[in-house]
């Protein structure tokens, strides 16, 4: 439910919401807005029928209101504002186009500061890169861990890209995110739900892959257990599902976009990479997920996609990637909205 306080309440009355909603062992997580302070309230609500009418006759609080969908925080009802993340200064939700770039997988210094360099000077505002590797075959290259970290934090430092990284357990949050100025949770641990846990207590923004068969529904129930920990910086990323299709590597679900954007107030950003898994389709299928309202693209681009040792098949060369970050312009300012420009190095 949503505790709507009254506007001029007093800090003493909010106080006591607060205090009145954690003694039946119930979480209360203020939206302070310019005209309102809105209070929603999580956990197992409905064995507290009485709580409800508790409240509302306390002094400063307006009404409550029953939140419908399974999922609370993260829903268009409990916010009705559009979530902006601010990573570093790069807004993501903001009426703009994030784009996101860099190599899948971290090699060695010199690819990451290359790969860094040439996709800022291209127009991207943040820099990708996994040093933790989720690798379908133990025997295939599974990152550079720790010492990949300590490059991407070099090219942040060198360019002023910010750094998105994969963690894929708990037992490696502290060090990603001693890192990473995002940290991504994969499509392959996008329902582990003490994971999203352990990385939503980092207070460092989270984005958030979509499960490779998991529903809308799935999807924002996991970005519930991040925002129930009191960390509202979700990006949401739709990177293709598991159909029957094989043609490619996945199939994008444009439907996401525009679904995420009614159901839940948190930005979206979408990987056509891993949603294409094919060089030649990233372009047109980004542009298409760019028409549709998405709030960035995350796109692999590597200095010799042919060499790389993961992903290269969906890698871009900077060429390719120059040539899509023309045409997103192009459909950014046809849908009214135009690239996150790059903080300055
Ligand atoms: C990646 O971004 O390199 C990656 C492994 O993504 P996903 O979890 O979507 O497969
Ligand atoms: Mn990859």
């Amino acid at each position: 439910m949503m505790v709507i306080m009254k506007p001029g309440h007093s800090p003493q009355e909010f106080d006591a919401v607060m205090a009145r909603i954690r003694e039946v062992g119930l979480d209360g997580h203020p939206i302070v807005g310019v005209e309102r302070t809105v209070i929603g309230v999580v956990g197992l609500d409905r064995e507290h029928p009485e709580l409800a009418d508790d409240l509302e006759v306390m002094d400063g609080v307006e009404s409550t209101v029953p939140i419908s969908s399974p999922f609370k925080l993260c829903s268009r009802e409990f916010r009705k504002h559009d979530t902006i993340v601010d990573v570093r200064g790069v807004k993501v939700g903001e009426g703009t186009v994030t784009v996101i770039a860099g190599p899948c997988a971290v090699e060695s210094p010199e690819q990451v500061m290359l790969a860094a360099h040439a996709v800022k000077a291209r127009g991207a505002s943040m820099l990708r890169g996994g040093a933790f590797k989720p690798r379908t075959s133990p025997y295939s290259f599974r990152g550079m861990e720790v010492e990949g970290l300590k490059i991407l934090a070099a090219a942040r430092d060198e360019t002023g890209l910010p750094v998105v990284t994969e963690v894929m357990s708990e037992r490696s949050v502290d060090a990603v995110a001693q890192y990473a100025d995002v940290l991504q949770v994969g499509t392959r641990n996008a329902q582990n739900f003490f994971l999203l846990e352990e990385v939503a207590r980092t207070n460092k923004p989270i984005l958030l892959k979509r499960g490779m068969s998991s529903s809308m529904q799935e999807w924002l129930l996991a970005a519930e257990y991040i925002l129930a920990q009191g960390n509202p910086n979700v990006i949401m990323c739709e990177r293709g599902i598991r159909t029957f299709e094989t043609a490619a590597r996945n199939t994008m679900d444009i439907n996401a976009v525009p679904l995420i954007k009614e159901l839940s107030h948190l930005p979206i950003v979408a990987d056509p990479s891993h949603g294409t898994g094919k060089r030649r389709l990233v372009e047109p299928v980004a542009l298409g997920m760019v028409a549709a309202g998405a709030d960035g693209l995350i796109l692999e681009v590597h200095p010799s996609p042919d060499h790389a040792l993961s992903d290269g098949a969906q890698s871009l060369d900077f060429d390719m990637f120059e040539s899509v970050m023309g045409n997103v312009a192009k459909v950014a300012a046809a849908v009214g909205k135009r690239i996150e420009s790059s903080v300055p190095a």
